[in-house]
């Protein structure tokens, strides 16, 4: 039995640790640091820098490290000793306030859009004390910030914190006009839940494509599926369980409040639940979420695959943003209240969050657009690239009431009229009933439910948490000048709804009628990542990120070739190893197998009382024909592949380049493979089946 209090955060140094071993002058001001985003004093680095290398060491520490979140979607992080060398020959441990807060870094090595030209290489990490420090493997892991020396952000902290202050400030405003001038800060809290796969080691070891790229390139459907639903909640097999308990432990010793686990709809997919936290820490707690999920996978002879869509016809992963905005008075301001005035301010809220999503659907979708994603947005268990909101049967009929009450403006207590004298209490069964809502209201937060499985949850929320800032602040501008801020309030909230009700979508996002009916209202259809980046350098976006002090203009643009970049690059390997697969293994394989049944029909016709059947000659004639196909296909990507470098000047033509023809023919030659092992014995086929795979972990 693991004793979770007395194991849970062992390994942080939080605010107990620092309690107990910082002088109390020093916690205070760290404190303040923390709280308030106060600059820190060298003589507080110091001594904060000193407790901590001291608790490290007690902890068996040798090395230190900034960690980072540069635009390769993954952690950074490079290590160094304590070790300082004295006169007489010998070592002592030191460490400063100067390593704890600042680092160099070579930014140039980490994709950077051209804002790091090779010559002036350098870029600084620096501590971000607002998430806690902590260990692993005998290191001390420093949350850190990564930007250029001329101070452009290099990575996926800075612009989340900024967006984080930019949130709080505007909020702040919107409550001081309902009277609430004890609120100073604003914090946006996430709940990241994180579903996955599991699969044998062995299995996955033989299989190219889920070592190169993530997910099965070839692989024909599995005689079972997901068709019975006999895997979604169902009790969990025991090698799993091993893997979920040990999982647990290790990042319950790390501060994460994992919670919740539970098989997940498709064979050897899982969920993990952390209970939410502030944004900031809620990020770099996914990030090691993951890395901790993939190393113990591999202690337990397994795979963890993060691939948003690491099968075809199954199921792919996702990753669900909960979001809510909480006071440092305790409040969570996406909580209905129980009272209409309170219900007031819910209601501003609301609509702020109706009306950011409606205005920048684009940026919604482009903080989830990568190429694994783009296998699962649209398809059938996620939802569709068009962004709309659900709110439930019972909000949204209060928001058509206010929208078609015209004395709504008028008198104050004109909600009663509705019937609604107070706000209903929400309860999750009534809000989340909808699974194919993009973002879904439910309860008392908001639902985000595009991200992929593999991203880091911080563009996303950059983007939520800028794009309601940017809302709020032009509602605080409104409301702060209005003469009666009451009826102001109420007209605002009307006009709001009124203007954006379009977002707003309680039915079926799966069909085609939607897809047809979001045409009509004039909502984006971002089917694919090219398609939706383009928009990220769109005049409104840039002028959006400089208004709220998150990007500048170079920054936008930087960020914006990055992910195209990455897009391109991604679908590369893709095609190299489906080339490699192709040559190397099917082709092979397969000349193998028909050169052995043309061996069987020539000896079976040599003796003329075993006449070769006609199944067998019609076997090799069908198999001939789709391997000349395969061939002839795997040529045409070959020379596809070659013709991207005519592209490579514009990353927008690039990136589109590789969607529409090497992913086209990536898809071809992909049918023709799973139709070439379809027929071909198990004893043939190179790899391991989609049934060895999915059903691998007893
Ligand atoms: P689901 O049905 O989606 O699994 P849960 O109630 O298990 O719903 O919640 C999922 C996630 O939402 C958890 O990570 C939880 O901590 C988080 N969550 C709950 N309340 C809030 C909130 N107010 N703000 C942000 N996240 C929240
Ligand atoms: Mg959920």
């Amino acid at each position: 039995m693991i004793d979770v209090p007395s194991i849970f955060g062992i390994d942080v140094f939080n605010e107990q640790v620092m309690k107990e071993r910082l002088p109390k002058d020093i916690y205070e001001a760290l404190k303040a640091t923390i709280k308030n985003g106060e600059s820190l004093d060298i003589t507080v680095a110091n001594c904060v820098a000193e407790a901590m290398k001291e608790w490290a060491i007690e902890k068996g520490c040798t090395h230190y490290t900034h960690w980072f979140q540069p635009m390769t979607g993954i952690t950074a992080e490079k290590h160094d000793s304590f070790l300082t060398p004295c006169d007489n020959g010998k070592v002592i441990m030191e460490f400063s306030g100067k390593e704890l807060t600042k680092g160099e870094s070579d930014a140039s090595s980490f994709p950077n859009g051209g804002i790091r030209a090779t010559f002036e290489a350098r870029g600084y990490t620096a501590w971000d004390p607002t998430s806690y420090a902590f260990i692993k493997d005998s290191s001390l892991y420093i949350p850190t910030a990564f930007m250029s020396y001329t101070g452009e952000v290099l990575d996926k902290k800075t612009p989340l914190l900024r967006s984080m202050d930019r949130v709080s400030e505007e909020a702040v405003r919107i409550l001081k006009l309902f009277g609430k001038d004890d609120v100073t800060r604003v914090t946006a809290n996430v709940g990241a839940e994180q579903e996955y796969f599991l699969i044998d080691r062995k299995m996955y070891e033989k299989r190219k494509d889920l070592k190169y790229t993530g997910r099965t390139l070839f692989g024909a459907r599995a005689t079972k599926g997901q068709e019975l639903e006999d895997h979604y909640f169902g009790a969990i097999k025991s090698r799993v369980s091993d893997f979920m308990k040990e999982l647990d432990e290790q990042l319950w010793k790390l501060g994460i409040y994992s919670k919740t686990k539970h098989n997940e709809v498709a064979p050897s997919q899982h969920e993990l639940a952390p209970i939410f936290t502030t944004t900031n820490i809620a990020t770099d707690q996914n990030q090691l979420t993951m890395e901790t999920m993939k190393t113990i996978a591999r202690k337990h002879g397994m795979s963890c695959l993060l691939h948003e869509k690491p099968f075809a016809d199954v199921n792919g992963s996702g990753k669900h943003n909960n979001w809510s905005l909480s006071t440092n008075t305790g409040e969570n301001l996406l909580k209905p209240g129980k009272k209409p005035e309170e219900n007031t301010q819910f209601l501003l809220f609301l609509a702020a969050v109706i009306k950011a999503v409606d205005e920048h659907q684009d940026l919604l979708r482009i903080s989830v657009a990568t190429a694994g994603n783009d296998h699962r947005l649209g398809s059938s268990e996620a939802p569709p690239a068009i962004i709309s909101m659900y709110l439930g049967d019972d909000l949204e009929a209060i928001v058509d009431a206010i929208i078609n009450h015209e004395d709504y403006e008028t008198h104050g207590g004109v909600l009663m009229k509705t019937g609604v004298e107070s706000m209903p209490d929400f309860k999750k069964d009534t809000s989340d009933r909808n699974r194919t809502s993009p973002f879904a209201f439910t309860g008392n937060k908001f639902e985000f439910r595009s991200l992929g499985s593999s991203i880091s949850i911080s563009c996303p929320n950059i983007m939520l948490n800028t794009i309601v800032a940017d809302a709020l602040s032009q509602f605080a501008d409104e409301l702060e000048n209005a003469e009666d801020f009451k009826s102001a309030c109420r007209r605002l909230i009307r006009r709001t709804f009124k203007n954006h009700k379009r977002i707003i979508f309680n039915g079926d996002g799966y069909t085609d009628e939607w897809v047809q009916e979001a045409k009509r209202r004039g909502l984006l259809n971002l089917r694919n990542t090219p398609e939706a980046l383009k928009h990220f350098v769109d005049k409104h976006n840039i002028e959006l990120f400089e208004r709220n002090r998150i990007y500048g203009e170079k920054e936008v643009r930087a960020r914006y070739e990055i992910l195209l970049e990455n897009y391109s690059k991604v679908i590369a390997i893709e095609a190299q190893t489906m080339i490699n697969m192709a040559k190397k293994d099917i082709f092979p394989a397969v000349s193998k197998f028909t050169g052995e049944l043309a061996q069987t029909i020539v000896s079976k016709k040599a003796v003329s009382s075993a006449i070769p059947t006609d199944a067998e000659e019609k076997l090799l004639t069908r198999m001939s024909e789709l391997l000349n196909k395969f061939a002839v296909l795997t040529s045409e990507l070959e020379e596809k592949l070659a013709l991207a470098k005519n592209y490579k000047d514009n990353p927008l033509t690039l990136a589109e380049y590789y969607r529409d023809y090497v992913l086209t023919v990536m898809g071809k030659l992909r049918v023709v493979g799973d139709n070439m092992e379809t027929d071909m014995s198990t004893e043939h086929w190179p790899y391991p089946s989609y049934g060895d795979m999915l059903y691998s972990v007893q």
